[in-house]
Protein backbone atom coordinates (compact mmCIF):
# COMPACT_ATOMS: atom_id res chain seq x y z
CA UNK A 1 0.00 0.00 0.00
CA UNK A 2 1.26 3.46 -0.94
CA UNK A 3 2.02 6.13 2.22
CA UNK A 4 0.96 9.35 1.30
CA UNK A 5 0.72 12.40 3.64
CA UNK A 6 -1.75 15.33 3.36
CA UNK A 7 -0.09 19.28 3.17
CA UNK A 8 -2.19 22.15 4.01
CA UNK A 9 -0.76 25.12 3.40
CA UNK A 10 -3.41 27.71 4.89
CA UNK A 11 -3.83 31.41 4.25
CA UNK A 12 -5.89 34.27 4.42
CA UNK A 13 -7.36 34.44 1.21
CA UNK A 14 -6.63 30.64 -0.25
CA UNK A 15 -5.51 27.73 1.06
CA UNK A 16 -3.45 25.21 -1.00
CA UNK A 17 -4.10 21.20 0.01
CA UNK A 18 -2.02 18.60 -1.18
CA UNK A 19 -0.80 14.41 -1.13
CA UNK A 20 2.49 14.25 -1.14
CA UNK A 21 5.00 11.46 -0.60
CA UNK A 22 7.92 11.41 2.02
CA UNK A 23 10.62 12.43 -0.81
CA UNK A 24 8.63 15.97 -1.26
CA UNK A 25 6.70 14.85 -4.41
CA UNK A 26 3.18 16.53 -4.78
CA UNK A 27 0.82 14.11 -6.03
CA UNK A 28 -2.03 16.09 -6.65
CA UNK A 29 -3.20 19.31 -5.12
CA UNK A 30 -5.89 21.66 -5.17
CA UNK A 31 -6.12 25.24 -4.25
CA UNK A 32 -9.17 26.51 -2.70
CA UNK A 33 -10.56 30.03 -1.21
CA UNK A 34 -10.35 30.04 2.67
CA UNK A 35 -13.18 32.98 2.95
CA UNK A 36 -11.77 34.16 6.01
CA UNK A 37 -14.99 36.44 6.62
CA UNK A 38 -17.26 33.11 6.84
CA UNK A 39 -15.52 31.69 9.78
CA UNK A 40 -13.48 28.74 10.64
CA UNK A 41 -16.13 26.19 10.51
CA UNK A 42 -17.02 26.58 6.78
CA UNK A 43 -13.46 26.33 6.03
CA UNK A 44 -12.39 23.36 7.88
CA UNK A 45 -15.27 21.47 6.30
CA UNK A 46 -14.06 21.87 2.42
CA UNK A 47 -10.34 21.62 3.53
CA UNK A 48 -11.81 17.87 4.57
CA UNK A 49 -14.18 17.19 1.62
CA UNK A 50 -10.66 18.53 -0.65
CA UNK A 51 -8.63 15.85 1.68
CA UNK A 52 -11.83 13.33 0.38
CA UNK A 53 -11.56 14.28 -2.74
CA UNK A 54 -7.85 14.10 -3.77
CA UNK A 55 -7.55 10.74 -2.30
CA UNK A 56 -9.90 9.52 -4.86
CA UNK A 57 -8.91 11.21 -7.53
CA UNK A 58 -5.53 9.52 -7.21
CA UNK A 59 -7.36 6.41 -6.10
CA UNK A 60 -6.16 5.91 -2.51
CA UNK A 61 -8.05 4.58 0.17
CA UNK A 62 -8.02 6.17 3.19
CA UNK A 63 -5.31 3.98 4.81
CA UNK A 64 -3.11 5.29 2.96
CA UNK A 65 -2.76 8.42 4.52
CA UNK A 66 -0.57 8.50 7.25
CA UNK A 67 -0.87 12.14 8.45
CA UNK A 68 -2.05 15.52 7.79
CA UNK A 69 0.35 18.70 8.55
CA UNK A 70 -0.87 22.23 8.38
CA UNK A 71 1.16 25.54 7.84
CA UNK A 72 -1.28 28.45 9.14
CA UNK A 73 -0.43 32.03 10.01
CA UNK A 74 0.13 32.44 13.57
CA UNK A 75 0.29 33.40 17.07
CA UNK A 76 -0.78 29.63 17.09
CA UNK A 77 -0.42 26.54 19.79
CA UNK A 78 1.30 23.74 18.16
CA UNK A 79 1.23 21.72 20.73
CA UNK A 80 -3.11 22.14 21.24
CA UNK A 81 -3.07 22.63 17.65
CA UNK A 82 -4.76 25.53 17.90
CA UNK A 83 -4.90 28.80 15.52
CA UNK A 84 -4.57 31.63 18.59
CA UNK A 85 -5.68 34.79 16.49
CA UNK A 86 -3.75 36.33 13.13
CA UNK A 87 -3.79 39.18 11.34
CA UNK A 88 -4.65 37.37 8.22
CA UNK A 89 -7.28 35.17 9.91
CA UNK A 90 -9.21 38.04 10.73
CA UNK A 91 -12.04 36.94 13.34
CA UNK A 92 -10.64 33.71 13.68
CA UNK A 93 -9.82 32.76 17.61
CA UNK A 94 -8.75 30.19 19.57
CA UNK A 95 -9.15 27.53 16.25
CA UNK A 96 -9.25 24.06 17.10
CA UNK A 97 -7.89 23.06 13.86
CA UNK A 98 -6.19 19.89 15.26
CA UNK A 99 -9.80 18.35 17.12
CA UNK A 100 -12.08 19.36 14.52
CA UNK A 101 -9.99 17.30 11.15
CA UNK A 102 -8.99 14.85 13.83
CA UNK A 103 -13.03 13.87 13.78
CA UNK A 104 -12.67 13.08 10.46
CA UNK A 105 -9.20 11.31 10.47
CA UNK A 106 -9.12 9.76 13.67
CA UNK A 107 -5.45 7.42 13.94
CA UNK A 108 -3.25 9.32 12.28
CA UNK A 109 -0.96 12.17 13.41
CA UNK A 110 -2.13 15.70 12.65
CA UNK A 111 0.69 18.71 13.08
CA UNK A 112 -0.19 22.44 12.84
CA UNK A 113 2.62 24.40 12.85
CA UNK A 114 3.01 28.56 12.34
CA UNK A 115 3.51 28.77 8.28
CA UNK A 116 7.31 30.41 8.25
CA UNK A 117 8.71 27.59 10.23
CA UNK A 118 6.83 25.17 7.77
CA UNK A 119 8.37 26.57 4.90
CA UNK A 120 11.58 26.11 5.94
CA UNK A 121 11.36 23.01 7.07
CA UNK A 122 10.20 22.12 3.45
CA UNK A 123 13.00 24.17 1.76
CA UNK A 124 15.16 22.69 3.89
CA UNK A 125 14.09 18.92 3.44
CA UNK A 126 13.50 19.34 -0.64
CA UNK A 127 14.67 22.35 -2.22
CA UNK A 128 18.23 24.84 -1.59
CA UNK A 129 18.35 23.93 2.27
CA UNK A 130 18.94 20.26 1.16
CA UNK A 131 22.22 18.94 3.03
CA UNK A 132 23.05 21.74 5.06
CA UNK A 133 22.86 21.44 8.98
CA UNK A 134 22.13 24.95 9.48
CA UNK A 135 19.50 26.66 7.33
CA UNK A 136 17.43 29.63 7.17
CA UNK A 137 14.36 30.49 5.04
CA UNK A 138 13.21 34.24 4.56
CA UNK A 139 9.67 34.97 2.56
CA UNK A 140 9.45 38.45 1.49
CA UNK A 141 6.16 39.09 0.00
CA UNK A 142 2.94 41.27 1.93
CA UNK A 143 5.03 40.76 5.04
CA UNK A 144 8.68 39.63 5.95
CA UNK A 145 9.12 35.77 8.00
CA UNK A 146 10.31 32.86 7.49
CA UNK A 147 12.30 29.73 9.62
CA UNK A 148 15.63 28.41 10.88
CA UNK A 149 16.86 24.88 11.04
CA UNK A 150 20.05 24.46 13.31
CA UNK A 151 21.85 21.58 13.78
CA UNK A 152 19.10 19.94 12.02
CA UNK A 153 17.11 20.55 14.25
CA UNK A 154 13.60 23.49 13.23
CA UNK A 155 13.68 26.10 15.82
CA UNK A 156 10.07 26.38 16.91
CA UNK A 157 10.64 28.48 19.91
CA UNK A 158 8.53 28.59 22.95
CA UNK A 159 5.32 28.47 21.53
CA UNK A 160 6.23 27.61 18.02
CA UNK A 161 6.44 31.79 17.35
CA UNK A 162 10.24 32.01 16.48
CA UNK A 163 11.96 33.81 13.92
CA UNK A 164 9.95 36.74 13.88
CA UNK A 165 12.27 38.21 11.32
CA UNK A 166 10.45 40.46 9.89
CA UNK A 167 9.76 42.51 13.06
CA UNK A 168 13.31 42.90 14.03
CA UNK A 169 13.94 46.46 14.33
CA UNK A 170 16.19 47.83 12.26
CA UNK A 171 15.95 51.80 12.79
CA UNK A 172 14.68 52.92 15.62
CA UNK A 173 13.71 56.24 13.78
CA UNK A 174 11.86 53.90 11.08
CA UNK A 175 8.70 53.83 9.33
CA UNK A 176 5.41 52.60 11.74
CA UNK A 177 4.95 48.71 10.98
CA UNK A 178 1.62 47.02 11.06
CA UNK A 179 2.98 45.30 14.32
CA UNK A 180 3.09 49.02 16.10
CA UNK A 181 6.73 48.59 16.36
CA UNK A 182 8.37 51.41 13.96
CA UNK A 183 11.57 50.74 12.15
CA UNK A 184 11.04 46.59 11.47
CA UNK A 185 12.37 45.04 9.03
CA UNK A 186 9.16 44.29 7.52
CA UNK A 187 8.45 48.23 7.02
CA UNK A 188 11.61 48.89 4.90
CA UNK A 189 11.63 45.45 2.92
CA UNK A 190 8.50 43.53 2.26
CA UNK A 191 6.55 43.77 -0.69
CA UNK A 192 4.31 46.00 0.95
CA UNK A 193 6.97 48.86 1.69
CA UNK A 194 8.25 48.61 -1.67
CA UNK A 195 4.70 49.61 -3.13
CA UNK A 196 4.31 52.40 -0.52
CA UNK A 197 7.93 54.09 -0.93
CA UNK A 198 6.91 54.03 -4.69
CA UNK A 199 3.85 55.74 -3.97
CA UNK A 200 5.53 58.31 -1.71
CA UNK A 201 8.10 58.96 -3.93
CA UNK A 202 6.27 59.65 -7.09
CA UNK A 203 3.57 61.70 -4.99
CA UNK A 204 6.27 64.43 -4.37
CA UNK A 205 6.23 64.65 -7.79
CA UNK A 206 9.29 62.24 -9.27
CA UNK A 207 9.00 61.04 -13.14
CA UNK A 208 9.17 57.48 -13.70
CA UNK A 209 8.08 54.55 -15.66
CA UNK A 210 6.29 52.73 -12.63
CA UNK A 211 3.26 55.14 -12.80
CA UNK A 212 2.21 54.31 -16.57
CA UNK A 213 2.96 50.88 -15.59
CA UNK A 214 0.66 50.70 -12.84
CA UNK A 215 -1.48 52.53 -15.04
CA UNK A 216 -4.62 52.58 -12.75
CA UNK A 217 -3.84 50.16 -10.59
CA UNK A 218 -2.15 51.00 -7.11
CA UNK A 219 1.65 50.88 -7.54
CA UNK A 220 2.80 47.59 -6.19
CA UNK A 221 6.49 45.86 -6.06
CA UNK A 222 6.09 44.07 -9.29
CA UNK A 223 5.44 47.51 -11.19
CA UNK A 224 8.89 48.87 -9.96
CA UNK A 225 10.92 45.76 -11.08
CA UNK A 226 9.20 45.87 -13.81
CA UNK A 227 10.09 50.21 -14.63
CA UNK A 228 13.51 48.87 -12.77
CA UNK A 229 14.51 46.42 -15.74
CA UNK A 230 13.92 48.97 -18.17
CA UNK A 231 16.64 51.22 -16.52
CA UNK A 232 13.90 53.74 -14.99
CA UNK A 233 16.25 55.84 -12.54
CA UNK A 234 13.74 56.05 -9.85
CA UNK A 235 12.72 52.22 -9.64
CA UNK A 236 16.49 51.08 -9.80
CA UNK A 237 16.96 53.40 -6.49
CA UNK A 238 14.12 51.78 -4.94
CA UNK A 239 15.21 48.26 -5.44
CA UNK A 240 18.18 49.50 -4.56
CA UNK A 241 16.98 50.20 -1.28
CA UNK A 242 15.57 47.09 -1.49
CA UNK A 243 18.66 45.36 -1.48
CA UNK A 244 20.28 47.54 1.47
CA UNK A 245 17.65 46.81 3.99
CA UNK A 246 16.88 43.04 3.25
CA UNK A 247 20.73 42.90 3.07
CA UNK A 248 20.97 44.35 6.49
CA UNK A 249 18.17 41.78 7.89
CA UNK A 250 19.88 39.28 6.61
CA UNK A 251 23.19 40.23 8.05
CA UNK A 252 21.29 40.20 11.62
CA UNK A 253 20.17 36.52 10.51
CA UNK A 254 23.72 35.50 9.50
CA UNK A 255 25.13 37.53 12.92
CA UNK A 256 22.83 35.26 15.29
CA UNK A 257 22.75 31.55 13.61
CA UNK A 258 26.18 31.22 11.28
CA UNK A 259 23.93 29.62 8.85
CA UNK A 260 25.60 27.87 5.53
CA UNK A 261 22.87 28.71 3.33
CA UNK A 262 20.14 31.19 3.37
CA UNK A 263 16.91 30.67 0.81
CA UNK A 264 14.60 33.77 -0.22
CA UNK A 265 10.92 32.95 -1.04
CA UNK A 266 8.13 35.01 -1.76
CA UNK A 267 6.52 37.24 -4.17
CA UNK A 268 9.61 39.79 -3.93
CA UNK A 269 12.42 37.13 -4.36
CA UNK A 270 11.08 37.11 -8.13
CA UNK A 271 12.87 40.58 -8.84
CA UNK A 272 15.77 39.23 -6.28
CA UNK A 273 18.20 39.68 -9.18
CA UNK A 274 17.99 43.02 -9.28
CA UNK A 275 18.94 43.68 -5.74
CA UNK A 276 20.56 41.10 -5.03
CA UNK A 277 24.22 42.62 -5.98
CA UNK A 278 23.12 45.55 -3.32
CA UNK A 279 22.46 42.86 -1.10
CA UNK A 280 25.23 40.49 -1.08
CA UNK A 281 27.34 44.13 -1.30
CA UNK A 282 25.66 45.34 2.34
CA UNK A 283 26.33 41.89 3.43
CA UNK A 284 30.14 42.16 2.76
CA UNK A 285 30.72 45.30 3.91
CA UNK A 286 29.79 44.34 7.60
CA UNK A 287 32.21 43.06 10.58
CA UNK A 288 31.83 38.90 11.54
CA UNK A 289 33.87 38.05 8.33
CA UNK A 290 34.04 34.19 9.49
CA UNK A 291 29.93 33.72 9.96
CA UNK A 292 29.80 35.58 5.92
CA UNK A 293 32.11 33.74 4.15
CA UNK A 294 30.83 30.53 4.90
CA UNK A 295 27.02 31.38 4.20
CA UNK A 296 25.66 31.01 0.56
CA UNK A 297 22.86 32.63 -0.33
CA UNK A 298 19.98 32.36 -2.99
CA UNK A 299 16.48 32.08 -4.59
CA UNK A 300 14.50 29.85 -2.92
CA UNK A 301 14.24 26.54 -5.15
CA UNK A 302 10.54 24.88 -4.24
CA UNK A 303 7.71 27.73 -4.90
CA UNK A 304 5.83 25.23 -2.73
CA UNK A 305 7.98 24.60 0.27
CA UNK A 306 4.73 25.99 2.23
CA UNK A 307 3.10 23.27 0.97
CA UNK A 308 5.43 20.54 1.03
CA UNK A 309 6.81 21.59 4.70
CA UNK A 310 3.05 21.74 6.24
CA UNK A 311 3.31 17.99 5.05
CA UNK A 312 6.85 17.09 5.87
CA UNK A 313 5.74 18.28 9.94
CA UNK A 314 3.88 14.71 10.09
CA UNK A 315 7.19 12.54 9.36
CA UNK A 316 10.11 15.15 10.24
CA UNK A 317 11.87 14.26 13.50
ZN1 LIG B 1 6.70 44.96 12.90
Amino acid sequence: MMKVYCAIDLGGTKMNIGIMTKNGEVLEHIKIPTFVEKGPKQAIKRMKNTIYELLEKLGLKEESLKGIGIGSPGPLDSEKGIIIKSANLKGWENVEIVKSLAEDFENIPIKLENDGNAAALGEYLFGFGKGSKNFVYITVSTGVGGGAIIDGKLQKGGNSNAFEVGHTIISLNGPKCNCGNYGCLEAYASGTAIGRIAREKLSEGRESLISKIAGEDCVKAEHVFEAAKEGDALAIEIVENEGYYLGIGIYNIIALYNPEKISIGGGVSNGLELFYDKMIETINSMSLKPNIEICNIKKAHRDDCGLVGAGALVFYK
